[in-house]
């Protein structure tokens, strides 16, 4: 199987880049995010401090994670219930980034993720995917952009959705997560040592999509 793995900071248009760079390779696309913010959002329904690492860990015995692949979308299940909607708040964009420094947490979640990529071509973006979850993956890409050009796309993102949050709330969210994601103590973010870096600060999403597509066919046809 071709595994590619996507990492980098909040913001850089991982998403929207690697859903479309594998949609034109006939890749499967897997958003590990999306199963960080379901156990976020499982711990915020509960009422559970998503600070409190004991708290979190103790809730995993009543969580069952599930991704399914609807065409070639990515729903996620969250004890039988589709949240793919519902993961997608600030509130469990933050509380994903809490409970993503749990080890348990980041344990519960590891052999799903490799299942996946052992079954299926595909692409797969997080934040330790090419460090610690395929650090075997063919392609390792790290992609990042300014946090203020981060910034504004996920400003853009969320009033499209209405959302009231104004850019500085959203910037200081994300420099927050930047500084949570690469500080912690279990698999944080930073580039895998045979990764190759993509800085979308200047390109188009048109353009990043072309660099990412280029990279991984350079590397698949070596
Ligand atoms: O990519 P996304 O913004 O949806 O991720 C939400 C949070 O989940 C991130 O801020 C990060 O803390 C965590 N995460 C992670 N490892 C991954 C994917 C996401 O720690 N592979």
């Amino acid at each position: 199987m071709i595994n590619v793995a996507i990492d980098g900071p909040a913001g850089a248009g991982k998403s929207t880049i690697a859903r479309t760079a594998a949609k034109a390779l006939g890749y499967i696309y897997v958003d590990t995010g999306a199963l960080y913010r379901a156990v976020g959002v499982y711990a915020l329904r509960r009422g559970v401090d998503t600070k409190n690492a004991d708290a979190v860990a103790q809730t995993l015995s009543d969580i069952c994670v599930e991704l399914k692949f609807i065409g070639d979308i990515q729903h996620v299940f969250l004890n039988g219930k589709d949240v793919s909607e519902e993961i997608r708040t600030p509130a469990a964009s933050m509380a994903a980034s809490d409970v993503s420094a749990v080890p348990g947490v980041r344990q519960f979640l590891f052999d799903l993720q490799r299942n996946i990529a052992k079954l299926n071509d595909c692409i797969m973006d997080g934040r330790d995917i090419g460090t610690v979850v395929l650090p075997e993956a063919q392609v390792k890409i790290f992609l990042t952009a300014s946090p203020e050009a981060r910034a504004m796309r996920r400003y853009k993102e969320l009033q499209e959705k209405g959302a009231q949050d104004t850019f500085k709330d959203v910037l200081a969210d994300l420099k927050q997560r930047d500084y949570n994601d690469s500080h912690r103590a279990v698999a944080p973010l930073k580039p895998a040592a045979d990764s190759i870096l993509v800085d979308t600060t200047a390109l188009t999403l048109q353009e990043s999509v072309e660099k990412v597509i280029s990279v991984v066919q350079s590397k698949i046809t070596d």
